[in-house]
């Protein structure tokens, strides 16, 4: 039997920062959305481990760790180690997301793994056991196993779905060279020594959200560590410059950087301000539409 599960790319439309926390994470009031950029991950029958990644043409594999420092390669060990089994499986993934990229796609696939290799078992994870070790993956993997549009707390691990029956679209503009999250992080400190311990809430986000207001919400859109992906990456307010030219409703910084995302009206705006950022030079740009599923089976031999 072969299990391919597909998960998403997120986008934070919301992500408001408050001071780090004793422990040293940040506390994040944010609002996730799940868009049509995803990733593959194929489980098989194996009498050992193995994992394998395929990139399209304009990724560079050699970013994505193979030597079992994969968090696909954790997410296995943490479930078998929860069911007090071996984490045998043939597993390759075939990435899409931008790498160091601000969409999340590591947690992506830890997600997409761990509903693969949950049916390649046959362990019946439940629910809440499954978003517990997604949230010890990391923070964004409960998202990435939920998907839709939601409200992430905590380090963002908490999460809880907003209703959202809207398609909004978007353009994705890749920038070849990724940004360290843990590096953006550090310098939102430097910028922000005074921080409210409570991060700034959504609440005039949620509400164009629930209302299906696309020019509310490019409105509210905020990423708070926009400032801090500007400083270190100058080139990426150009970007944002362009988009807002070339009639995008609204562009931010997804996430950590680099990638940025601008919100369009309708398919057809959203194609021609992708249309607009390829004339100008740039390679990875995508139309793609939110929300979209969680981690899901996809095919099953
Ligand atoms: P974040 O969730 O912090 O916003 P990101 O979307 O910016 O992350 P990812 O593509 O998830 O970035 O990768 C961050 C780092 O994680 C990479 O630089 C890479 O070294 C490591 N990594 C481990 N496993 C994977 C994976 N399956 N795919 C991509 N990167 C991985």
């Amino acid at each position: 039997m072969t299990f391919t599960v597909r998960a998403p790319a997120k986008i934070n439309l919301h992500l408001g920062v408050g001071a780090p926390r004793e422990d040293g994470f940040h506390p994040l009031l944010t609002v996730y959305q799940a868009v049509g950029i995803c990733d593959d991950v194929t489980a098989s029958r194996s009498a050992g481990w193995s994992l394998g990644v395929s990139v399209p043409d304009w990724m560079d594999a050699d970013l994505v760790p193979v030597t079992g420092d994969n968090i696909v390669d954790r997410a296995a060990r943490l479930l078998a180690d929860h069911h007090g089994i071996d984490a045998k499986a043939e597993v390759s993934i075939a990435k899409t997301i931008p790498i160091a990229g601000g969409m999340a796609g590591g947690s992506a696939d830890a997600a997409a793994a761990l509903v693969a290799l949950d049916r390649l078992w046959g362990v019946e994870t439940s629910d809440e056991d499954l978003l517990r070790i997604a949230a010890e993956l990391g923070s964004d993997v409960p998202f990435a196993l939920i998907g839709g549009t939601a409200l992430g707390t905590g380090r963002g691990e908490l999460v809880e779905p907003v209703a959202d029956d809207e398609t909004w679209w978007w353009v994705a503009v890749v920038n070849p060279e990724g940004m360290s999250t843990p590096a953006v992080y550090r310098h939102f400190d430097e910028l922000n020594p005074d921080a409210d311990p409570q991060p700034p809430d959504a609440d005039d986000l949620l509400a164009a959200v629930a209302a299906g207001d696309v020019h509310g919400l490019a409105a509210t859109l905020r990423n708070d560590l926009q400032e801090a992906a500007f400083d270190l990456r100058p080139d990426l307010s150009d970007v944002i410059d362009l988009g807002h030219r070339e009639g995008a409703l609204r562009g931010i910084v997804s996430g950590s950087g680099p990638t940025c995302v601008f919100l369009a009206d309708s398919a057809d705006s959203a194609r021609a301000v992708a249309t607009a950022f390829t004339e100008d030079g740039h390679d990875i740009v995508m139309v793609t539409h939110g929300p979209v599923a969680g981690a899901h089976v996809v095919t099953y031999v």
